[in-house]
């Protein structure tokens, strides 16, 4: 099946619904049995709906979906992208282990390693987002997981995905992407070797900016671990986010490159403004991480950053105190354009982020590209004139 028909069809038993094109969503918690001998085995693995938390037809739907969507085994369920991140951490270490994450990882994904797993006796370890192969140097015996995130959060390094996988699984550790970025739709981790895809949800799977969620799609080798580890955590995401996802899904194949390309005209406006310095943006030709992008995704969607040849507050206050389309706020993926100051430098360790002034990282939405360049230039005049 090719890619768009998979968005359409994927996850959906029409036959099994009384003929719904949608699964229902099943808003339950006890599943009754008709006899003891059943209520006895409910933990059998043939009996696959034997309590709500354990999943239901709504939750497979999405499961099988975005399996089918990133060629994966199997997939579990998370409440939001960070409890994604987390579970699956959580199910591949213990104590004494070692991990290495990549310095330009989302924030919260470091402050967990650093402030839970660090608890824990689990050691982290950071490491240049650029290594490639040269991650063999870090490998130890004990290091059971290697983090990737590629794009990076606000600083858009790509990541050698195939690389770093090779390397890792010599010494048997588990890898780890978060794929939030491309939405599953522009990159398929596992076909390049890594084991576990995270997803923030929340951001383009979702896509409407009204629900939280998070999935970990997984290979066979990874699947019945962490879904007997976020079962023993009690992981669950609700029915009704579900049914939003789901509808979110369906779409992704015509919202994702409408992004791509206004998220293009935008970035290519931006770089020829005597305001901008740098661009970071990896679907651009000159852009550093460019050929691997090329090689590792088939698009780009609507998040990148750009750097203003300023750190003056006051003058950046007058640019994003007046945006007539651009939010300010965290989060991103949805159908509204977004715009915010980021400070990369402070969630780094081993790679530096030069500052050559103020970083901005632009989501851009599904509006007219034409607007929000005209916003974005009357942003620019209040900035030149504050
Ligand atoms: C937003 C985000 C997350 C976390 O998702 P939530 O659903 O907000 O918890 C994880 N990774 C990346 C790259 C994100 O942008």
């Amino acid at each position: 099946m090719k890619e768009h028909t998979k968005l359409a069809h994927a996850g959906r038993h029409p036959s099994d619904h009384n003929g719904a094109v949608n699964v229902p969503v099943y808003r339950a918690s006890t599943i009754l049995f008709p006899t003891m001998e059943e209520f006895a085995n409910r933990s059998d693995p043939s009996v696959k709906i034997r309590y709500a938390l354990r999943g239901t037809p709504t939750s497979f739907a999405l499961e099988e979906a975005l399996t089918a969507l990133e060629g994966g085994h199997n997939t579990v369920l998370a409440p939001s992208g960070l409890q994604a991140i987390t579970m699956a951490l959580m199910a591949f270490v213990k104590s004494g282990d070692h991990v290495l994450v990549t310095d330009s990882t989302y924030a919260p994904t470091r402050n967990f390693c650093n402030q839970v797993l660090a608890n824990l006796g689990v050691e982290t370890e950071y490491y240049d987002p650029l290594i490639g192969a040269g991650i063999k140097d870090l490998l130890r015996d004990n290091t059971t997981v290697v983090w990737t995130e590629s794009p990076g959060s606000h600083t858009f390094e790509v990541q050698d995905i195939p690389a770093i996988s090779k390397a890792a699984h010599e010494v048997g550790a588990v890898v780890m992407i978060d794929n939030t970025w491309s939405g599953g739709y522009y990159l398929k981790p596992l076909s390049l070797g890594a084991d576990i895809s995270v997803h923030a949800i929340t951001k383009y799977v979702g896509g409407h900016s009204d629900l939280m969620m998070g999935a970990m799609i997984c290979n066979e080798k990874t699947y019945d671990r962490l879904k007997t580890v976020a079962g023993l955590f009690g992981n669950f995401a609700s029915p009704d986010d579900v049914t939003l996802a789901l509808r979110g899904f369906r779409t992704i194949g015509v919202r994702l490159p409408r992004h791509f390309e206004s998220a293009m005209t935008v970035a290519k406006w931006l770089q020829n403004r005597p305001e901008v310095t740098r661009v970071l943006h990896p679907a651009l030709p000159d852009d550093p991480g460019h050929e691997l992008w090329k090689r590792d995704f088939t698009g780009a969607s609507g998040l990148f950053g750009f750097v203003i040849n300023t750190e003056d507050r006051k003058k950046i206050s007058a640019m994003m105190d007046g945006w007539k389309l651009y939010g300010m706020g965290s989060s991103w993926g949805g159908y509204e354009s977004l715009l915010i100051p980021a400070w990369p430098a402070d969630n780094r360790t081993v790679t530096d982020w030069q500052t050559d002034g103020q970083l901005l990282r632009i989501h851009v939405g599904l509006e007219d590209p034409e607007d929000l360049i005209a916003d974005l230039e009357a942003g620019f005049d209040r900035l030149n004139a504050a």
